[in-house]
């Protein structure tokens, strides 16, 4: 064996003592809820697939239909010859949703966050970032080589503390946050910090991978609570509850023009394919059309929590914290062997002590299913705490 095997086998057996081996289960999905793997059919609590739209027969007639017409793959990078007639389409939907001039789609949420912040700030400006921020994020940042200063979670006077000291010291500044949290559900304060952002000369930016099409009426964490926060750069992704593939940022047009002239993962990597961009299209269509649909993974989310007593949930993910990854585990495989396929999250995906079960909750969600789901965490995984 060479160096390179024997690196790989050490680096491997070292995770795996702490419990931080990862590896990939072939799942196969059943219709909107229900997936099998090893053999087993399970209820799936686990998916970011909020309101079923990967498996909607309007959204996969519109991939069929696009890629029987244009084809499977787009060829090129946009700016090559990959951008095909669909593009406009949904670019114009995106901004329409989020009240801008324009939007401009990436090849994957990730890829959106590493071409957008280097392509607004750089060496001698500041990245002020929520510390509970989504790991693309924090991976933009430090490809943009920007001073950056993290705040405690959701902490209003530490990011104003951190802007007072900081921000004259630097040309520009952007300032970081999820819209809602991906593995905590909880909402930013975004009118608030659109706030602060605005009083700094400072650029908010919010991440809303797990807000759109659930929270704001569909359009997002800006649109919580029925007015619209004013956040120049609202990025996302396609891949959640739109039910397919894809980053997206939405902004002013010259923001957006910029972005299309500079961000690297947009001018160096291929466009989306035909079906990816036409099934987000008809997703958005539901989306912006169902108000009934929208509202329905917080409703379960509800269901849920109340079953348990727990906070009213602020979006449709609900933690479970255990503490150390082994306990994560095991609840993870008690609910599987109780037919609920909910995922057990480790650091370094989440702070080190917060291991935790990540439960997602979806249109399709059936509500009995939901309280057999609730009784076995409360009677037999955080029953213990209670004793
Ligand atoms: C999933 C996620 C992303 C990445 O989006 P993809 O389209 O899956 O690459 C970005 N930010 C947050 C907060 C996410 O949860």
């Amino acid at each position: 064996m060479g160096t390179l095997e024997r690196f790989a086998e050490a680096k491997l057996a070292a995770l795996a003592e702490r419990q931080l081996r990862r590896t990939v289960h072939e799942t196969a999905p059943c219709g909107a809820v229900r997936v099998k793997r090893n053999g087993r059919p399970l209820i799936s609590f686990c998916s970011n697939d909020y309101l079923n739209l990967s498996q909607h027969p309007a959204v996969k007639r519109a991939a069929v239909e696009a890629t029987e017409r244009w084809g499977a793959g787009a060829g090129a990078s946009r700016l090559v010859t990959g951008n095909h007639p669909l593009f406009a389409e949904l670019e114009g939907r995106l901004a329409r949703l989020k009240g801008t001039d324009d939007a401009c789609v990436f090849g994957s949420g990730y890829l959106a966050n590493l071409g957008i912040v280097p392509s607004l700030v750089g060496k001698g400006d500041l990245i002020v970032a929520d510390e509970l921020s989504h790991a693309c994020l924090r991976a933009g940042a430090a490809l943009s080589r920007s001073r950056v200063e993290i705040f405690r979670h959701n902490d209003l006077d530490h990011v104003e503390a951190l802007l007072t000291t900081h921000r004259a010291g630097h040309e520009r500044a952007l300032l970081l946050t999820d819209g809602v949290f991906s593995m905590d559900g909880d909402l930013a304060p975004v009118a608030a910090l659109a706030e602060i952002a605005a009083a700094h000369d400072t650029w908010l930016m919010t991440d809303d991978a797990h807000g759109v099409g659930v929270v704001g009426g569909g359009r997002g964490s800006s649109f919580v609570g029925g007015g619209k926060a004013e956040v120049p750069l609202q990025m996302g992704t396609l891949s959640k509850a739109v039910g397919s593939y894809g980053g997206y940022l939405c902004a002013a047009q010259p923001v957006i023009d910029l972005i299309r002239t500079r961000a690297r993962p947009f001018i160096y990597s291929t466009g989306l394919p035909p079906g990816a961009v036409a099934a987000s299209i008809a997703a958005l269509d539901l989306i912006a059309n169902d108000p009934d649909l929208v509202a329905a993974p917080l409703r379960k989310a509800a269901l849920f929590c109340a079953r348990l007593n727990l906070p009213a949930p602020e979006s449709c993910i609900v933690p479970i914290l255990l503490g150390a990854p082994e306990r994560a585990l095991a609840a993870s495989r008690l609910l599987e062997d109780e037919g609920f396929l909910v995922a057990a999250i480790r650091p370094p995906t989440v702070p080190e002590g917060t291991a935790r079960l990540r439960l997602t909750f979806s249109a399709g969600h059936d509500d009995a299913d939901i309280a057999r789901l609730a009784d076995i965490v409360r009677d037999r995984i955080l029953d213990r705490d209670a004793r």
